[in-house]
C-alpha cells in the first residue's frame, strides 16, 4: 500500500458537491473580490476560532507584508525572525526596506529560542516575527516579555497553526495571533485549512491595528477613490471565501484527526536515535507537519521510500543560507541549531484523510529502519 506524503484530492473529492455549489453561487452573483462570501468567512472564522475581527487577504504572504507596513518598520530597522521557517515569514521585512535578523531556534520544538531572541536585540531592533512552526505555538510568554521590555512590535506568523492556542503561565488560553500585535494566516491549499487557490487572513487584538489593516488591504482607502494612507491590493477573492466557508465546519474534525495520528506516532515510533517533536505544556500543536529527526536522515528517508511511505524535507536550507540572504553575511555555523535541524529532519505523512492502516504502515516503516 502506498502512503503519499499528502493527497489533496481526497478532501476535495469528498467536498466536491457543496464546494462546486458554493463556487457556482459566487460565480452567478459575480462576487469576485471581497463581498458576501469573504465577509461570511471572516465572521465564521472569527466565531469558530475566537478572533474578534478577521480580514481575508489574497495570500499568507500578504498579511505579513501588511503587518510590516503597519508596524512602521523601514530602512535602518532590524526585525528578528526564525531562520528555520518558510521564506515568506521574512519577506515582509524586506518589502518595507528593513533588515531581517535571525535568532536561533529551540532544539526540541523548531521554534524561536527566547534567549537567542534577547541576545539578537540591538538599538535598531523594531520588531519580532514569531512563527508557530509545524502547528506548534512558540514560547510566547518569554517572547512577549522581551518585546515589552524593548518596545517591539510582535507579528505572529500562524500560517501553519490555524486552530492552535497558547496557554500562558497564568493559565489563560489565547488563540495564536492574538498574543502579539498582529497575527497572519495562510489558506494555501496544502495548509490545515486550504482554499482553491491563494488566500490568507490578518487578525489583531488591537482594534486600531485591525482598522489600519482594513484600509491598507484596499489601497489605503476607507472611501472609494480617497486614499488617506499608502496601501495596496491585498483583497481575498470571492471564490476563496466561498470554498473556505464550506471547509471551515470540518476544521475541528481534521485537527482532531491530525492530533490522533500524531499521538500514535509519538507513542508507537520506537526507533533508536530518532528524536520526536517535543510536546510542551504551553501549547498543543495542530500538527501541520510531524517532523522527526535522525542522525542518518537521508538513509532513513530512502528506507521509507522503499516501504512506499512518502516524506518531505521541510526545510532543507535555513533562511540565512539562502542565496537571497547572502548579503546578510551569515554563513554556515551562524545558527547551529537551525542548521542541524535542516540537516537531520524529515517530515512524515499527517493529513487527516490517512487511514489507520496507512498510519500503521508509517510506524512499521520507521521502526524497521
Ligand atoms: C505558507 C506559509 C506562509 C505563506 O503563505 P502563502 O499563502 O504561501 O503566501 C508564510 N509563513 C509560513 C510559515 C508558511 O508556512
Amino acid at each position: 500500500m502506498k502512503v503519499p506524503f499528502l493527497d489533496l484530492s481526497l478532501q476535495h473529492r469528498a467536498l466536491r458537491e457543496p464546494a462546486l455549489a458554493a463556487l457556482t453561487a459566487t460565480y452567478d452573483a459575480t462576487r469576485f473580490c471581497l463581498g458576501k462570501d469573504v465577509e461570511d468567512f471572516e465572521r465564521n472564522f472569527g466565531a469558530t476560532l475566537g478572533y474578534p475581527r478577521v480580514l481575508g487577504m489574497n495570500s499568507g504572504t500578504a498579511p505579513l507584508h501588511v503587518a510590516c507596513m503597519i508596524a512602521g518598520f523601514g530602512p535602518g530597522d532590524e526585525v528578528i525572525t526564525s531562520p528555520f521557517t518558510f521564506i515568506s515569514s521574512a519577506w515582509g521585512i524586506n518589502y518595507v526596506g528593513a533588515k531581517p535578523v535571525f535568532a536561533d531556534i529551540d532544539e526540541g520544538t523548531f521554534n524561536l529560542d527566547p534567549a537567542k531572541v534577547a541576545a539578537a536585540i540591538t538599538p535598531r531592533t523594531k520588531g519580532i516575527i514569531v512563527v508557530h512552526l509545524f502547528g506548534q505555538p512558540a514560547r510566547m510568554d518569554e517572547i512577549m516579555a522581551i518585546a515589552r521590555q524593548h518596545n517591539l512590535f510582535v507579528i505572529e506568523d500562524c500560517a501553519q497553526a490555524v486552530g492552535a492556542s497558547h496557554l500562558s503561565a497564568s493559565g489563560s488560553a489565547t488563540p495564536v495571533g492574538l498574543i502579539g500585535d498582529a497575527g497572519t494566516f495562510s489558506f494555501y491549499p496544502t495548509k490545515n485549512l486550504g482554499g482553491c487557490g491563494e488566500g490568507g487572513a490578518f487578525v489583531s487584538r488591537r482594534e486600531e491595528i485591525q482598522t489600519r489593516a482594513r484600509h491598507v488591504r484596499v489601497h489605503g482607502s476607507d472611501r472609494r477613490y480617497y486614499h488617506d494612507i499608502v496601501g495596496g491590493n491585498f483583497r481575498m477573492d470571492g471564490f476563496q471565501g466561498a470554498l473556505l466557508n464550506v471547509k471551515l465546519p470540518h476544521l475541528a474534525g481534521w485537527t482532531a484527526r491530525r492530533r490522533a495520528i500524531a499521538g500514535r506516532y509519538l507513542s508507537e515510533i520506537k526507533l533508536g536515535d530518532v528524536r520526536l517533536p517535543e510536546q510542551p505544556a504551553y501549547g498543543k500543536s495542530v500538527f501541520h507537519q510531524f517532523t522527526i529527526r535522525h542522525p542518518r536522515r537521508d538513509a532513513l528517508r530512502e528506507h521509507l521510500t522503499k516501504q512506499e511511505v512518502g516524506t518531505d524535507l521541510i526545510y532543507p536550507v535555513p533562511l540565512h543560507l539562502q542565496k537571497c540572504y547572502a548579503n546578510l553575511g551569515r554563513g554556515p555555523g551562524s545558527y547551529p541549531v537551525a542548521e542541524r535541524a535542516a540537516a537531520n529532519c524529515v517530515s512524515l505523512p499527517i493529513f487527516p484523510e490517512l487511514t489507520d492502516a496507512q498510519v500503521d504502515q508509517v510506524i512499521r516503516a520507521v521502526n524497521s529502519f
